[in-house]
Order: C-alpha cells, then structure tokens, then sequence
C-alpha cells in the first residue's frame, strides 16, 4: 500500500489529538466492558488519521528502534488467555514512509529501522477496538530499557511535529501496574488509587516535572511501579502537550488491585 505521509502540513488542518491508553488486560480486545466500549467511542470521535504511532509498554530494547516493515504480524505475545483471543489479527499496513520520517524527527537518539517486530498487544488490543476496520498504517516506537525517564519525555517533545501533518500518536500502558499484588477482581488498592488519584492531578496542573520524577513519592511509587516500562509510554504522550490544550480522560477506574486503566486525550 502506497502511504501519502508528506512531512509539510499541507494536508490537514488541525492537530491531530494525541492519547493515552491503559491498555490492562487483553481480553478488552474481545470483551464488551467499560474500557473497550470507551475506545470504541474514541475512534468515532477522533478525527481519521493519516497513520498512527504507537508507543507500547511491551515492546522493550536496548536502542531505540521503529517498526519499518511494509505489513507488520499481529504478536500474541501473552499466554494462559483463550484461543479466540489467540485468534485475532489486526491486519493494518505498516508504513516504511512514516518509520524513515520518525527516524530523521529524532535527533535525541539513533533511531533503528526494525524489519521483525509488529504490533504487540499493548497496540493492538486497543487499536482493533478503536479503528476495526485496519485500514490505517501503524507504526511503533520501542522503549529504550537502560534509558531515565527524563529521556522519554524528551524523546516525546521531538515527535511533537507528526501531530501537525495528521499522525495520530498513541502511548499504551498502565500508569499505575503491579502484577505482582494484583488480584483478578474488580476492586482496587487504597495505595493504588490514591497514587492514580496523585498522577491525574499532576496531570490536570500540567506538573510533568513531579511526573517524570516520580520516585520522590517513594514508597507509594514503587508499588505503583515496581517496574517502569508500563508507565513510560504515558510520558511521550505528555510531552505532547501544548499548553493551551486541554487534557479530557475518557477511562478513569483502578481495577485487579492494582492497574490502573486511566486514559487521557490531549488536544
Ligand atoms: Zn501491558
């Protein structure tokens, strides 16, 4: 499929909003609940993208790589789930076009062009809910595991220009995530929902700094995130800002414990 992704924009006359997604369990690719049902309503609303950008908690490397093949394989890269959530493709072309503008945007970073990832869970079990029909080009940015949190951010700021030219930018995650407490119940943890309730409101008054230096909450924050890489991806996002916009969440629940499925959309 021949993309028209021109870097001038030429062709489209607002922002394209950016957003946040916590993507939780992957049954919510299949299953009728209150998160799946709000991106649903999401992709309705969103004006149609040229092509997307998705920054997903599960794609983790040393480096900083950008998916640049023509057709990238839908990865099933969970187990212990049914087999018709093991069945699901989201067929959606890449865009070669899209990876090799992302590549020469990033100053910050050597970015690599990978030929053997795809779309992981953390993108595709949201994005087969927000634009079934997998007609728009996906591409993902991976993580740079030995990179601070400050980098990411930074690495967000640069990405700023794909929102003017219609690219819609996704970060997938959760920003609050401890598998290891969790409990397959629809209840929350004090902690957990008071560290969520701590990041919206940080969120609301634009405080990326406290943000990115989220260990100053010390303990509370290691529960939170014992491990960083479901939150990073909600760090691109906000470094999209522009500070007259707005931010709206469409999800706001803590649910198994300790995940936190908040979800926000800038612009
Ligand atoms: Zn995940």
């Amino acid at each position: 499929m021949k993309s028209d992704i021109k870097s001038e924009p030429e062709n489209f006359q607002s922002k394209m909003p950016a957003l946040f997604v916590g993507h939780g369990n992957p049954m919510n690719a299949i299953e009728d609940n209150e998160f799946s049902r709000a991106w649903i309503e999401i992709g309705k609303r969103l004006p149609k993208p040229k092509a997307i950008l998705c920054i997903s908690a599960h794609w983790e490397t040393n480096g900083t790589y950008v998916t640049a093949m023509a057709m990238p394989k839908t990865i099933h890269d969970f187990f212990g789930f049914p087999s018709r959530l093991n069945g699901q493709q989201y067929p959606a072309p890449g865009s070669p076009e899209l990876a090799r503008l992302i590549q020469a945007t990033i100053q910050k970073a050597d970015v690599k062009l990978d030929s053997e990832w795809g779309l992981d869970h953390g993108a595709w079990s949201v994005l087969i809910r927000m634009f079934p029909q997998a007609d728009i080009p996906v591409v993902q940015l991976s993580l740079d595991q030995i990179k601070l949190p400050r980098f990411h951010y930074e690495l967000g700021q640069a990405l700023r220009s794909l929102r003017d030219i219609g690219i819609l930018i996704i970060g997938s995650g959760n920003m609050v995530h401890n598998l290891g407490v969790m409990t397959w119940k629809d209840q929350a943890y004090n902690w957990a929902e008071q560290f969520d309730l701590t990041l919206k409101n940080l969120i609301e008054t634009g405080d990326h700094e406290s943000i990115i230096n989220y260990n100053q909450f010390g303990s509370t924050a290691q529960l939170a995130i014992p491990s960083n890489e479901h939150f990073l991806p909600m760090l691109y996002i906000l470094a999209l800002k522009d500070d007259a916009e707005s931010v709206t969440f469409f999800t706001e629940k803590v649910t198994f414990g300790s995940i936190s499925m908040r979800g926000f959309k800038i612009g």
